[in-house]
């Protein structure tokens, strides 16, 4: 095999570029009688909702992405009794977008006595979920059902995504103005200072809030809106928020949180702390434990395999026989 070139690896990289972050205890069809549709209303004792749409246990410490993904990439659904033909084939819409993007593993299946799932209601008033997979069944409440991209966003919160703006870089992008915000719901802007990030800010993602979020008042305006977006990407001003895609860093994000089984990577500047005690942590070349080396990150893929190579700096010089796959899916990667 050739000898690994900057500029092959260059090449390899424009594969993409671009960045990455609800259990309702509902009754089943009860009281409803007349109604077999009726939707779910309020919020499960024992939760809170956040973020508008993010459902929490009460004193549970909110979760990062890194250690809540589904088992074996699948994420088995079922529906309550309250959700019709039409709203359960949107659902299924909302998720075949998900698993359409390029390489991800992500499976949504119908659920076949797994016990982690989830289960998609129809709720009077809002649409939430958790984050992660939280064990057990985990409820996506839905009311916009005809917006494909708000289901969309909502799995994406099952999947282990909290929202963009909650990164805790965001204020080299974006100005909160809590001024403007409703009172009482500040804590809606909280940053999730321990949660990882994928990629640079991305004002396309579909996990934006929109720049009149949780503002005290309304119309919508450059007096009323509650995130202006910072110099120089002012022109995205109006773009934020946006429910009608997948941002190419969305796509990016899923398809590392739940890559083929072939895949490995490499990440030099990986500092989290190990998960236990005895570990062998940087050594499996997960996207979560990274290796920290290329030659380690040759050695772990299999052959065939495809090594992904986070931005770095990385002593990469030597001669790879084994056959397989670079990719630098954000660039930024300098072999010396
Ligand atoms: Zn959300």
């Amino acid at each position: 095999m050739k000898k690994l070139d900057i500029r092959y690896l260059i090449v390899c990289s424009l594969f993409l570029l671009l960045t990455l972050p609800f259990n309702v205890m509902a009754q089943d069809g009860a009281g409803d009688a007349e109604d077999p549709y009726a939707p779910v209303t309020g919020i499960p004792e024992g939760y809170k909702l956040i973020e508008e749409d993010i459902l929490v246990r009460i004193n549970e410490p909110e979760g990062t992405f890194d250690n809540n993904q589904w088992s074996n990439k699948r994420v088995p659904y079922t529906f309550h009794s309250n959700v019709n033909q039409t709203n359960r084939n949107r659902a299924i819409a909302a998720m075949n977008e998900i698993e359409a993007i390029s390489d991800t593993a992500v499976d949504f299946r119908p659920r076949n006595g797994e016990s982690n799932y989830v289960r998609f209601v129809s709720h009077a008033t809002s649409n939430n979920s958790q984050v992660g997979m939280k064990g057990g069944r985990q409820d996506i409440n839905i009311v916009s059902w005809s917006s494909k991209f708000i289901i969309v966003h909502e799995c994406l919160h099952a999947l282990g995504f909290w929202h963009e703006q909650s990164r805790p870089d965001r204020d080299s992008f974006v100005t909160i103005h809590f001024s403007r915000v409703q009172d009482g719901k500040s804590h809606n802007f909280d940053k999730k200072s321990s949660a990882d990030v994928y990629g640079q800010y991305d004002f396309d993602s579909v996990m934006h809030y929109g720049q009149c979020a949780f503002s005290k008042n309304s119309p919508c305006s450059s007096s009323t809106r509650t995130i202006t977006v910072k110099s120089p990407n002012t022109s995205k001003q109006s773009a934020i928020g946006q429910r009608s895609k997948l941002s190419d860093l969305d796509k990016l994000t899923v398809t590392m949180l739940y890559p083929p089984s072939s895949w490995r990577f490499v990440n030099g500047s990986y500092s989290k702390a190990p998960p236990a005690s005895g570990f062998s942590f940087f050594q499996l070349g997960t996207f979560f434990l990274p290796t920290k080396t290329i030659s380690k990150g040759v050695s772990v893929v299999p052959t065939g395999g495809t090594l992904i190579i986070q931005p770095g700096t990385y002593n990469g010089n030597g001669t790879y026989n084994k056959k397989m796959t670079f990719k630098a899916p954000l660039g930024g990667v300098t072999l010396n």
